[in-house]
């Protein structure tokens, strides 16, 4: 009889400790943190006070020697200043992640404020008719003092086995994954989830970078994957075949660009498209996150040509299916 996920994990060595995230969302509801071994997790949960209180029921940070962060988001990456500060351990990351939390964590609020207006004006968000978008709370990720850097092909040799590193991109700026051809275990952080498809969103101080493109390429990799590969995601159950949610999740990407295009036949602002995207009615308050979602798509199709963008007089971006 083949073994259940659950055999499988246990007989590779690799335990999932849940940490909370204080989401009604039930598929956001916790993030895995992965044990590689007696002193290797990857990933340490959010920096609170209830993710601290369940560090303690999971025997606590103190163990731990080796810290991999799959990406700098602070569900991910969030408690590992406080491990290396007070507990001395090592934080694997990408640079390019990084650099990316520093980036956030130097601005003040001030500046904070003004890249925010400034991303939220040119897609309508203040012309009439727009739903006032409220920003997300939550302190940014505190970056860790130093780190040892992934990179694409490094072997980590931990206690349950050798884990190749691959690097993602499109959810963040360079997320790494970790694959084990012993066990056919892949971590994937966000970039391959079980249920919705993975966050997509443009940066407000990068308002015209087109992650979509790095995500689409992501995901193409993954496609004639072994179905017998076990994923432990950043959040949701385990499961099996990549592959196949890699397809799902770019139909996902294909039918919201679609949706874009259709909507876009006569001239919109990004603000007058939030409703044919998301369960938001024209007027209400939307959150800082669809524009975000929203503007990856349009940058998206522009940059493959099929949609074209100027400003009208009053400074907003207009777009328009060619
Ligand atoms: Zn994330």
């Amino acid at each position: 009889m083949p073994q259940t996920i659950e055999q499988r994990l246990k007989a590779a060595g690799v335990e999932r400790i849940l940490l909370p995230m204080g989401m009604a969302d039930p598929s956001m509801s916790h993030v895995n943190v992965w044990r590689l071994g007696a002193q290797v997790i990857v990933d340490t949960g959010k920096d609170d006070a209830d993710t601290r209180t369940a560090w303690q029921h999971a025997g606590g940070l103190s163990g731990v020697t080796d810290i991999i962060c799959t990406h700098g988001h602070t569900d991910h990456m969030g408690l590992a200043h406080y491990a290396l500060q007070t507990h001395g351990a090592r934080i694997h990351v990408t640079t390019a992640e990084i650099e990316a939390v520093q980036r956030v964590f130097a601005r003040s609020s001030a500046e904070k404020a003004g890249v925010r207006a400034r991303f939220l004006h040119d897609l309508g968000a203040f012309s009439s008719g727009a739903g006032p978008s409220s920003p997300l709370s939550g302190a940014p990720t505190v970056p860790p003092a130093t780190h040892l850097p992934l990179v694409e092909g490094q072997v980590l040799d931990l206690d349950t086995g050798f884990w190749r590193v691959t690097l993602g991109g499109g959810h963040s700026k360079c997320p790494a994954l970790l694959v084990n051809e012993a066990h056919a275990l892949l971590v994937t952080g966000d970039q391959v989830l079980p249920d919705t498809a993975p966050f997509v969103g443009v940066s407000f101080a990068d308002p015209d970078a087109d992650p979509l493109a790095d995500m689409i390429a992501f995901l193409g990799r993954w496609n004639d994957t072994d179905p017998h590969i076990i994923v432990l995601p950043g959040h949701g159950d385990p499961f099996s075949d990549p592959g196949r949610r890699a397809q799902a999740h770019l139909a996902s990407y294909e039918r919201r660009l679609a949706r874009v295009w259709t909507a876009a036949e006569q001239p919109i602002t990004c603000a007058k498209l939030l409703p044919a995207l998301f369960r938001v009615k024209a007027g209400q308050p939307v959150l800082d996150i669809h524009y975000a979602m929203a503007a990856a798509l349009l940058n998206n199709l522009m940059a493959s040509g099929k949609v074209e963008r100027w400003r009208d007089p009053d400074g907003v971006f207009r777009y328009r299916r060619r």
